[in-house]
């Protein structure tokens, strides 16, 4: 069941934007940002990952108007974010010598931990779990703006619930305008795709989210065998994914949007180029999101009958895909196309990520080419 926040905002307030660009701001535009969080109040930001919407992560009341803000169901937890290691032993119950070795490995970066929280942490930010998952952005202005904001910030990402998550502060103002009081701009984001989710509180340690930091990069700094959470792509339809956020809809476009498996990219690219021809016959506007290299499929056909070729990245460079990803799902809304076609990726190595949130985009929706289905049986 699907928990609404039943405090949807509908008071609207002026958002103003503060541009922190190339890493640059003035300690007094910092402190304003710090300012309002400590009064209670919420704030937008760049990290190496996507656009938080962050609050006083100690505060319930903040941690309400986040839910609020996004729509998002009562029951999926906050990340708090940190700036410093030290800041970790406050809210946690204890702190797992490997989990401290993830932390020197990767903190700050792109990777979430799960742990027992103190009783510091108000059951709001943590959407009734006992559990925290905490993180250290790699981002100077999210560093800078969580110091000046006494330490502890609570944010998921700053788009509204169900929607893709924002990689420009402008994808922030589409969805927050109205209803928070500030944004700070640092530009496009790095990384494109949320941080990975890593949990300390079952049996195993296991992966709740797929993200940048792979299970191999995990387990190599580790030693031993990182499991992953079957409910990450739906692996079992029975399970139930402890990551409350996983068993949402999200990332999701407007318009329907299928992925196209097939054996070799030109073979995809094919398919999509006549699952294309059709979809304009009858009238509908089409987007494609595919790698530039094979493009060339499609250049039978013509934007002025409907088709709007977007450009995911690079074939065989899973990471400039993530990049992408959300960007060109929110254009395509912009350009109000009824029917998406993307290629499909492969899952090793941050193509795992990648694929997690584009099956998810997708509702599990996938046309594979006939003789992919031929050989897979
Ligand atoms: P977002 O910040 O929008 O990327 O969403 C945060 C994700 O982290 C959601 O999928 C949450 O369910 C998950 N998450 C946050 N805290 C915890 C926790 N304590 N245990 C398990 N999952 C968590
Ligand atoms: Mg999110």
């Amino acid at each position: 069941m699907e928990i609404r926040n039943s405090l949807w905002y509908t008071i609207t307030m002026k958002t103003e934007i503060l541009e922190m660009r190339d890493a640059s701001f003035s300690e007094e535009d910092m402190q304003r940002a710090g300012e309002l969080i400590r009064n209670g109040e919420l704030v937008a930001f760049p990290t190496e990952t996507v656009y938080g919407l962050g609050g006083d992560a100690l505060n319930k009341d903040a941690s309400g108007k986040i839910y609020a803000a996004k729509g998002r169901p009562s029951d999926n937890p906050l990340i708090v974010h940190i700036a410093e290691f030290s800041a970790l032993e406050r809210i946690v119950k204890s702190v797992p010598k490997k989990a401290k070795q993830l932390a020197e490995a990767f903190w700050p970066g792109p990777l979430t931990m799960c742990f027992y929280k103190s009783d510091v942490v108000p059951d709001e930010t943590t959407g009734g779990l006992p559990t925290v998952g905490v993180r250290m952005p790699n981002h100077p202005v999210a560093l800078g703006f969580i110091k000046a904001a006494g330490g502890y910030i609570a944010a998921p990402s700053a788009n509204t619930s169900g929607r893709p998550s924002p990689t420009l502060a402008e994808h922030v103002y589409e969805d927050m305008n109205g209803r928070i009081p500030l944004i700070l701009d640092g530009g496009a984001v790095g990384i494109g795709i949320e941080s990975t989710i890593v949990d300390f509180t079952g049996e195993q340690i296991s992966i709740l989210r797929p993200g940048y930091i792979t299970k191999e990069m995990l387990e190599e700094v580790l030693g031993e065998e990182v499991v992953v959470d079957p409910a990450v792509n739906g692996v079992s339809k029975d399970a139930k994914p402890k990551a409350p956020g996983m068993k949402y809809r999200h990332y999701a476009p407007k318009a329907e949007l299928y992925i196209v498996e097939g054996r070799t990219p030109t073979q995809v690219a094919e398919k999509m180029a006549e699952l294309a021809k059709q979809a304009l016959a009858t009238g509908k506007r089409c987007g494609i999101m595919i790698t530039e290299e094979n493009f060339t499929a499609f250049s039978g056909l013509k934007a002025e009958e409907g088709l709007i070729l977007k450009s995911l990245g690079h074939e065989g460079d899973e990471s400039s895909v993530a990049k992408a990803l959300y960007r060109v799902l929110r254009e395509f809304d912009e350009e109000q196309v009824d029917i998406i076609y993307s290629e499909g990726f492969g899952e090793s190595g941050v193509g795992q990520a990648v694929m997690n949130r584009l099956i998810r985009a997708a509702g599990h929706k996938i046309i594979r080419e006939a003789s992919y289905n031929e050989e897979k049986g």
